[in-house]
């Protein structure tokens, strides 16, 4: 058994997108900017692409950006604002459980002036209105809000923070790279003005990612070149990428309700079979405000990595709540900011489902992992003198 339940990671490419990107490698070949028959295929390939995006959310198609992905999106939003708008101001408000390519981005812009909020969230990951409004301020030119959240499943109310931003004339960013396939958005209705997206989360090719940017919104251009993505992105485009990444969306959203519906089934049968089973465990998360396939779950009493080593043993691929990937042992900055102690997030596991996760999969966890965290537990000294009490 080779069981795959890491798709907030990525997800493999759908066989109907490879087999539209094919000819864009081959025979369709031409530069998009050449003025030739082989140019003129790509320039219209890559604007049908956009159209079938912008088609998604309720956009225009040219105010869809391509990109290299979702954390150059981010990047692109958050310092195109800052560096176009800081003669209004230098302050820009986010949340404590971003992903790293807005955490990070805001970080750096500390370090060139800016000054930041990072928003609290309760035990469940969510923002408080309150504290939002209470953080904007004269020189605020940014709120950069997360739509879900990549570890914990997490649905912010994002209209709520959308109005809000635009009562307030600042400039409201999110990063709905999960969110995107998942949940229906429509940025003719609410006031996002800037969003990000990403191909290899909904079954695309990786490195091809893209910006919404409302018409109007004074942004910074990301990279000097030629004239490509309105001279806003220069470089000759990724159009087998870009092909791939406008069918990948169009089936989302043709198949969105029956995709969350077939999702929240496995996840709710995921989630209430091991914590029934599994004592001293805690769902991490939103119980309803979540994606629908998002299972966070701490173990009390163990190693998150051990149990990650454990599960791929048996065959099960998923994911731990402390950044071990990235070389150091400290434990996922959301999990911190959901309130777990050092130890319960060390023991944090992510489960994500997908498209082509089956029934069969699940029961195997459900049949797995009982097992697995209580020989973990086993030798664990503090559990012994817990169970012994
Ligand atoms: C995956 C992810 C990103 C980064 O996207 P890439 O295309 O991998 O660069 C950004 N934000 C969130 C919430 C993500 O899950």
């Amino acid at each position: 058994m080779k069981i795959y339940l890491d798709y907030a990671a990525t997800t493999p490419v759908k066989k109907e997108v490879l087999d539209e990107m094919m000819p864009y490698f081959t025979e369709k070949f031409g530069n998009p900017s050449s003025v030739h028959s082989f140019g003129r295929e790509n320039k219209k390939a890559i604007s049908e692409s956009r159209s079938k995006i912008a088609n998604t959310i309720g956009a225009k198609p040219e105010e869809i950006y391509f990109t290299g992905g979702g954390s150059e999106a981010d990047n692109w939003a958050i310092k195109g604002i800052a560096y176009a708008q800081k003669n209004k101001g230098n302050h820009i408000i986010t949340s404590k459980i971003e992903h790293h390519a807005v955490l990070h981005t805001c970080e750096y812009l500390e370090k060139e002036g800016f000054e930041v909020t990072y928003l609290d969230v309760d035990e469940y990951g969510l923002i408080n209105i309150d504290d939002l409004k209470d953080a904007i301020k004269e020189n605020t030119i940014l709120i950069t809000i997360m739509y879900a959240n990549n570890e914990i499943g997490t649905i912010q109310p994002i209209e709520e923070i959308a109005e809000i931003a635009k009562e307030n004339s600042i400039v409201f960013h999110t990063d709905a790279v999960q969110a995107y396939g998942n949940k229906k958005i429509d940025v003719s209705k609410t006031p996002i003005d800037l969003l990000s997206i990403s191909s290899h989360k909904i079954y695309g090719p990786k490195g091809i990612g893209a910006l919404y940017i409302r018409k109007g919104v004074k942004i910074h251009p990301l990279v000097h070149g030629g004239a490509q993505e309105r001279k806003r992105r220069a470089g000759t485009e990724n159009t087998h990428g870009i092909v791939g990444f406008g069918k990948a969306a169009e089936i989302a959203y043709e198949n969105l309700e029956e995709h969350n519906a077939k999702l929240i089934k496995l996840r709710d049968k995921l989630i209430n079979e091991l914590t029934s089973k599994i004592p001293y465990t805690k769902l991490n998360g939103h119980p309803t405000k979540r994606l629908p396939g998002n299972v966070n779950i701490s173990f009390e009493f163990i190693e998150g990595e051990s149990l990650l080593l454990s599960l791929d043993m048996v065959g099960i691929a998923a994911s731990s709540g402390s950044a071990c990937t990235s070389g150091s042992l400290d434990p996922s900055h959301v999990l911190m900011a959901i309130g777990l102690s050092h130890e319960v997030a060390h023991g944090s596991l992510r489960l994500t489902i997908g498209d082509m996760t089956t029934e069969e999969e699940i029961d195997y966890v459900i049949e797995k992992l009982p097992p697995i965290v209580d020989r973990l537990r086993q030798m664990s000294p503090l559990y012994e003198k817990v169970k012994g009490e």
